[in-house]
């Protein structure tokens, strides 16, 4: 496949030392080669020197006073993938390992996902490497003001808006939105994740957790199957993995896993939800302080992991659902999911499981719905929060809920179907990727060289 290996050469050389982007860039390339093949517009017109290739790329510094009167500098980061089919859309990161290759790989992925939900919405990505662990609620303000004085020019309800991710929650959301307020006079939809008194939407808290799960169901009811009475793991215990757990346990499941950065919890009788909601949403806690409250349940440190592996993934389950980070689970992990009886894999992260791991779902043949399929249920719902926005209404749990499982069965017909047409029905890395492609490829054939 020489264009892959050309791209990705020539990336190295225009974007160095970004070797998250290129991961994302090469899964993508190699299974669009089918496509590629069979219809030549795609090379005429050259998409895939222009497609990986961001319309814009910002970056900032973000200066902030810390409560001891000490200044401190981080560096932002908006990337304005492609607005082929609509408004950038995707989430800010704050994490102290952005950098650019993790906001551009984001970015990169996000143009496929947003496309694959059939909805009229553009690719982007943004973020820091603010940490803000161990911040106070006036730093978070007012790191927040200061990444929004710059930001602000670039984004607006039709051009690019923004959401959270890792770090950035309701909280993040309503300071940079105040200061948007402040700056511009506007009281728009500039960014989804809002709190509900003012311009938030029901259910998008819950939506990447239960489109998730939604995805699992579409992929196991194919099958014949369900996830009544499965047992689960989740790695995570962030907004994905709680809402991902709460869905699973309305559905007959019993998740009995979850981890933060510092470890995890193995809890045979099913994760306590009201305490992990407790501990995370409230106080912001570490999960050790879980066995505390369970004395059965076990908690494994990450020093205590075994080598090059995530202890999450050797807890025997029928389904898995990583919803922390990327690369969170190896080749290594698949091995042990696939002997243990996983039949079931649902990414509520961005890229969390490494090309190997892949590799050995899709030839395992089991259930596996990648990241850009199975975890586009929070961008969905963040287009619902801009469509609500716009027309001045608010739905109710129940209506938003009911679009987004409708946008999740959407998304795995229009990737199996895609799959089917290329040979290899079950594989939705591949329909996910030509669906999601094939639509902002043509939209750019259609708008000329721009
Ligand atoms: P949160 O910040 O709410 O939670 C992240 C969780 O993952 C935390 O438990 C955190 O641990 C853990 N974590 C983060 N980094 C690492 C790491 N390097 N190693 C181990 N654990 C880690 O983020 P979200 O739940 O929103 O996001 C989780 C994933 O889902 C990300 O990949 C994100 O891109 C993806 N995603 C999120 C969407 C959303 O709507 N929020 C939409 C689509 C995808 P700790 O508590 O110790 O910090």
């Amino acid at each position: 496949m020489p264009y892959v290996a050309d791209t990705i050469a020539k990336l190295k050389r225009s974007s160095p030392a970004e070797l998250e982007f290129y991961q994302a860039v090469e899964e993508v390339l190699t299974s669009l080669r089918p496509l590629l093949d069979k219809d030549q517009k795609y090379k005429k017109h050259n998409i895939i020197e222009r497609i990986v290739e961001p319309e814009r790329q910002i970056i900032f510094r973000v200066p902030w006073i810390d409560d001891k009167g000490h200044v401190q500098v981080n560096k932002g980061y908006r990337i304005e993938y492609n607005s082929a089919i609509g408004p950038y859309k995707g989430g800010l990161r704050f994490h102290p390992s952005v950098y650019s290759g993790i906001i551009k790989f984001l970015g990169f992925e996000q143009i496929f996902k947003n496309s694959l939900t059939g909805l009229a919405i553009g690719g982007g990505k943004g973020g820091s490497d603010f940490d803000p662990k161990g911040k106070s609620d006036n730093e978070i303000m007012r790191f927040c003001q200061s990444f929004m004085n710059e930001l602000y020019r670039h984004i607006g309800p039709t051009t690019d808006v923004p959401a959270g991710d890792i770090g950035v929650g309701g909280r993040e959301i309503g300071y940079m939105f105040g200061q948007y307020k402040r700056l511009t006079g506007n009281y728009d939809g500039v960014l989804t994740g809002k709190k509900l008194n003012w311009g938030g939407s029901l259910a998008r808290t819950e939506a990447t957790g239960y489109g998730a799960v939604y995805f699992a169901q579409n992929m196991l009811q194919a099958r014949g199957d369900s996830l009544e009475g499965k047992t689960c793991v989740v790695s995570g215990a962030g907004n994905v993995a709680i809402y991902t757990i709460q869905k699973l346990y309305q559905l007959g499941a019993k998740p009995v896993t979850c981890s933060d950065s510092r470890g995890m919890i193995y809890d045979e009788r099913g994760i306590d939800l009201a305490l992990l909601k407790q501990l995370k949403e409230v106080e912001g806690a570490s999960l050790e302080k879980y066995v505390e409250h369970h004395h059965d349940a076990v908690y494994t440190p990450v020093s205590a992991y075994p080598a090059g592996r995530n202890h999450v993934w050797s807890v025997p389950c029928q389904a898995a659902f990583p919803s922390a980070t990327q690369n969170e689970l190896s080749e290594a992990d698949a091995d042990v999911l696939l002997n243990n009886g996983c039949i079931c894999i649902s990414e509520g992260a961005n890229m969390p499981s490494t090309p190997a791991a892949v590799e050995k779902f899709l030839k395992a043949g089991i259930c596996y719905g990648p990241g850009k399929a199975a975890n586009a249920g929070g961008v969905a719902t963040s287009q619902l929060e801009m469509a609500q926005n716009a027309s001045m209404q608010q739905w109710t749990f129940e209506e938003v809920d009911a679009k987004l499982q409708g946008i999740m069965h959407g998304i795995f017909t229009r990737a199996s179907e895609t799959a089917a047409e290329f040979g290899q029905p079950t594989n939705l890395v591949l329909g996910a990727n030509i669906a999601g492609f094939r639509k902002v490829a043509d939209a750019m054939i259609d708008q000329g060289v721009v």
